[in-house]
């Protein structure tokens, strides 16, 4: 039986500013008179994170990876003070916690860490008292007390376990979008939003760059049977429920990953380099082969790290951009791509197959057209046809 508790969830732009912060108190609020306990997990101000990034590259281009997190969970704080202050002020008992003091524990990975446990005791005896928590995202403690980070993107994966160690009832995670669409929305305007989308399909989408939630959440949860909803900060609505563990037939989306290096490596060393990689946890990371060469495709803000150790095994190096079709049958369909997009002068790359899915190679300003081409062509087409039968066969 769950236990009668929601978990929200707010991302940046649902708490850039003190305004936006009361806009968020008045949700949790409305939660909290439903007769639910609460438990509230925030990010950092938009925008914050990044500028902690620069002034960190400011001091060192690659900077020591254990002070990098004490200065990164510093935005979250920041927040969960902000969102405490408020919801006392309007009358409510509230306090916030760090990861550390929520008891959530990682394994020791800087900057990149994995939660391995939490202790929910702590939040559990201010629920007792009748109180809101909010806990900081995208933070913990290591073995030895050390605070460590999640990975860009992480509070949506502090409020899905959060949610799991609770038995919470659902995991909401409330940010600048109204759910999750068939594409980024802000790159294809014909994105339609999904009511429901299953855990295989999200867990690609994710896995693809789809930020809309962190990859480690959607595992979280699909192990776990979370319930989770991805809903809009500024909007009422239902959003979209992730649940589901089979795939829909045909292309359930696409994922758009921007600011990527194809990094090109000779042959003879794609061992080594392999293991240096790994060695530095740069894990988000493709192989692509062709006739000749390798080449390693990683975020363009792992390039300097990666390059400090691999320079001389690099052959040429290009910006590119990954555009993933995700569903059964997106791999049958790959003979198409290319034809489609040379219609609109896009030419592919390379071609990167994965089980239920498959990665195009583009150079970076093709990117957003040959995602609404394929768009256009697979998942509106594919609707459209969807409709028209079910027209039929009601007669
Ligand atoms: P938050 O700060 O709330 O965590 P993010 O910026 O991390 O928000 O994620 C929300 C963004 O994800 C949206 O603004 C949208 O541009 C992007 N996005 C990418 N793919 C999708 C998708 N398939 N559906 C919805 N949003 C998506
Ligand atoms: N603040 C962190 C980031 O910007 C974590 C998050 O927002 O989820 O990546
Ligand atoms: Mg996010």
């Amino acid at each position: 039986m769950k236990r009668p508790l929601i978990v929200q969830k707010f991302g940046g732009t649902s708490v850039g500013s003190v305004e936006r912060i009361h806009n968020v108190a008045e949700h949790v609020i409305r939660a909290k008179n439903s007769g639910k306990q609460v438990v509230v997990v925030v990010s950092a101000m938009s925008g914050e994170t990044n500028r902690l990034v620069e002034l960190a590259k400011q001091v060192d281009k690659v900077p020591n990876v254990r002070e990098l997190d004490v200065l990164l969970s510093a935005g979250e704080q920041i927040s969960m003070a902000l969102l405490s202050m408020t919801l006392c002020k309007l009358g409510y008992s509230a306090v916030s916690l760090t990861g550390g003091q929520a008891r959530i524990t990682t394994n020791n990975h800087h900057n990149n860490a994995t939660i391995s446990d939490i202790d929910t005791s702590v939040i559990d005896d201010h629920l007792a008292q009748d109180k809101i928590v909010i806990v900081a995202g995208f933070q913990g403690i290591n073995e030895i007390g050390d605070i460590t980070t999640l990975g860009r993107g992480g509070s949506d994966t502090t409020a899905v376990t959060l949610a799991g160690a609770l038995n919470a009832e659902e995991c909401q995670i409330f940010t600048d979008v109204d759910g999750v669409y068939s594409c980024d929305p802000r790159v294809v305007g014909a994105a339609k939003k999904l009511d429901t989308i299953d855990f295989p399909t999200m867990h690609a989408m994710a896995y693809k760059g789809a930020k809309v939630l962190h990859m480690p959440c959607v595992t979280y949860a699909w192990e776990h049977q979370v319930p989770l909803r991805v809903l809009s900060s500024f909007e009422a609505g239902n959003g979209t429920l992730v649940a589901g563990n089979d795939p829909q037939p045909g292309i359930g989306g696409l994922a758009i990953q921007k600011q990527m290096m194809a990094l090109t490596i000779d042959t003879a060393h794609v061992d080594l380099v392999d293991k240096q990689k790994q060695m530095l946890g740069v894990e988000e990371s493709l192989w692509v082969t062709d006739s000749a060469y390798n080449h390693l495709v990683v975020k363009l803000d792992c390039c300097d790290k990666l390059k400090m150790v691999i320079d001389d095994k690099i052959v040429v190096e290009q910006e590119v951009a990954l555009l993933t079709l995700v569903g059964r049958q997106a791999i049958e369909q790959a003979s198409q791509y290319q034809q489609l997009l040379n219609l609109s002068d896009i030419s592919v790359l390379h071609f990167c197959e994965d089980k239920h899915s498959i990665t195009l190679v583009l150079e970076p300003g093709t990117i957003d057209k040959a995602a609404n081409v394929l768009h256009d062509n697979y998942i509106i087409t594919s609707e459209s046809v969807e409709r028209a039968e079910k027209q039929v066969h009601l007669g």
